[in-house]
């Protein structure tokens, strides 16, 4: 089915009110090929619509939204040491990460509560916690648009960098993710190095993923924003990776500065304690705000429109330039 002027309001994390031209909702991929070679469907924008929880509207959408419905998933195989467990895109992640757990398949428990669907979770290599999505993606498949063709790529062939990967470059807008294959591990071994964690399991003894996931769900929720409270959509910058010379010059000036290796030569600085120094953290402007534990995540409150939120970006990206001469970049997806 198809529906006119859909308000996507309710299918974005920020809440921001948009709608879209044309919505559907597909249940396999035979039913998503039908839509798309739709010949009023051929030349206009598409945008493949997950939870929104990484998307920011800041007009209508003048295009078709694809909100994939394909939820089947199946265990596909396994051998000595994995499982493999096949997708489909439009399971919500946390109850993928949930399903493994639940059977001692580890890999996905630090990236527990994640929001979002299984096919968004290649598209920016999901992360937290000291994993990565990547790590346990075996395979990809995706509806090519113009042609309709299926194609399947390996975890090694989606170019999968820091909250990036090839979906985001030369597929954007091209591939429609229908399916996902993880690998997971029959023995885990358990990932507690991250700072949070550690100290979390400080009190407690840490003996199965199901322990790390508890972890992570309860640090989340103690750090950051529901947004069926307040709007956001997570981290709205991503962390600014940068030549080691540059990091350490900072690193003179400012001690308490923490700085990640990132790759020959490169480092990672975290952006929320950039953003923090300029006097953002808590700050609230109109309908926004910068989260008061967490100052990568911008605030939509009730009446918030996108223009305030890109006004409040440029003023962050601005002051971050001026006193440091690093540039911040967002993370969510603008349309
Ligand atoms: P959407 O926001 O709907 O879409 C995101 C992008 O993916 C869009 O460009 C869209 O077109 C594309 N896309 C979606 N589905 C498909 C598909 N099937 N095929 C092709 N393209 C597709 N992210 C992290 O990495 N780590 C975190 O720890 C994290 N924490 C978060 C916490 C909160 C409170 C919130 C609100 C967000 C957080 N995020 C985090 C961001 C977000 O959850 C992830 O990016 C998530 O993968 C987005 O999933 P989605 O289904 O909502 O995608
Ligand atoms: P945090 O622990 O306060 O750390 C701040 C930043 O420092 C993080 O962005 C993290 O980078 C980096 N960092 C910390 N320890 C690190 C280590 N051992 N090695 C490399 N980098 C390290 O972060 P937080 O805000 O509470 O978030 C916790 C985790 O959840 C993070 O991994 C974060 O990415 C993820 N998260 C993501 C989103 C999103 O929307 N993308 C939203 C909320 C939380 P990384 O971000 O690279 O890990």
């Amino acid at each position: 089915m198809i529906i006119q002027n859909y308000s996507l309001k309710k299918h974005n994390t920020l809440g921001l009110d948009a709608n879209a031209r044309f919505f559907t909702t597909p249940h396999d991929e035979n039913q998503l090929r039908k839509v798309l070679s739709e010949n009023r469907f051929r030349n206009i924008p598409l945008l493949v619509l997950g939870s929104g929880s990484n998307i920011l509207f800041s007009n209508d959408f003048d295009g078709l939204v694809v909100r994939l419905e394909i939820n089947d998933i199946s265990v596909t195989g396994d051998d000595d040491k994995s499982v493999y467990v096949r997708a489909g895109a439009g399971i919500n992640w946390d109850n993928l990460v949930s399903f493994c757990t639940d059977r001692g398949w580890g890999g996905a428990e630090n990236l527990s509560w994640i929001p979002g669907t299984v096919g968004a979770s290649p598209v920016q290599n999901i992360g937290a916690y000291g994993s990565e999505v990547k790590d346990i993606i075996y395979s990809v498949e995706y509806l090519e648009r113009e042609s309709l063709n299926k194609v399947t790529l390996k975890g090694s062939e989606c170019k999968f960098g820091y909250r990036d990967s090839i979906f985001k470059r030369e597929l954007k807008s091209t591939a429609i993710i229908t399916y996902v294959t993880f690998r997971l591990k029959k023995f885990p071994d358990l990932n507690t190095g991250y700072a949070d964690i550690s100290a979390y399991f400080n009190q407690r003894s840490c003996k199965s993923i199901n322990d790390i996931r508890e972890a992570v769900i309860a640090i989340r929720k103690d750090k950051l924003p529901d947004p069926s409270v307040t709007g956001n959509a997570g981290s709205f910058f991503k962390n600014p990776v940068v030549k080691i010379e540059k990091a350490e010059e900072l690193k003179n000036l400012y001690p308490s500065l923490k700085i990640y290796p990132a790759g020959e030569g490169m480092c990672k600085l975290p952006a929320a304690w950039l953003i923090d120094q300029c006097g953002f953290k808590g700050k609230r402007f109109g309908n926004v705000g910068v989260h008061e534990k967490q100052p990568l995540v911008l605030l939509a409150y009730k009446g918030a429109v996108a223009a305030e939120l890109l006004e409040l970006s440029s003023l962050i990206i601005r002051e971050v330039r001026g006193k440091f001469g690093i540039e911040i970049s967002p993370e969510v997806n603008i349309f």
